[in-house]
């Protein structure tokens, strides 16, 4: 079982923010902002190349819930969800990091030539 299947059945301690039946919001382990919270589904999806469009679109409406509960919803916040080994992805089953309360900085993501591709 993956580490996230075990933070929703509990066997590994998550400090929750919001849960209902399909989705789970808490805490990351290691912040990367002052809010910084993990958004899964309860349901094992390995990243958001397998996730079908009836999930995100009830993971797109929890999402939003969770930035009411921790009132960044109107001071802003950024999404993002890594995928595969490009995206940097570490933990195997679907997340969305919502980052918040404060002013995010916005950089360069590779050290490759961003102009280099097309
Ligand atoms: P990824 O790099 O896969 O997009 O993000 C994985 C995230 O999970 C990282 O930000 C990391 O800090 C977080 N994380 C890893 N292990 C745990 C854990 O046991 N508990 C919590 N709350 N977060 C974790
Ligand atoms: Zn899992």
């Amino acid at each position: 079982m993956c580490l996230f299947c075990k933070i929703v059945n509990k066997e590994i301690p998550s400090n929750i923010i919001l849960e209902n039946d399909e989705f789970l919001a808490f805490h990351d382990i290691n912040p990367k902002a002052p809010i910084h919270i993990l958004v899964i589904p309860k349901v094992h999806v390995n990243s958001f190349n397998e996730a079908d469009s009836e999930l995100m679109a009830k993971m797109s409406n929890f999402i939003q819930k969770v930035a009411s509960e921790v009132n960044i919803a109107k001071s802003g916040y950024r999404v993002i969800t890594n995928i595969g080994v490009n995206g940097g992805q570490e933990v195997g089953h679907l997340h969305f990091h919502v980052l918040g309360g404060a002013k995010l900085h916005w950089g360069h993501f590779s050290d490759a030539d961003p102009k280099g591709h097309f």
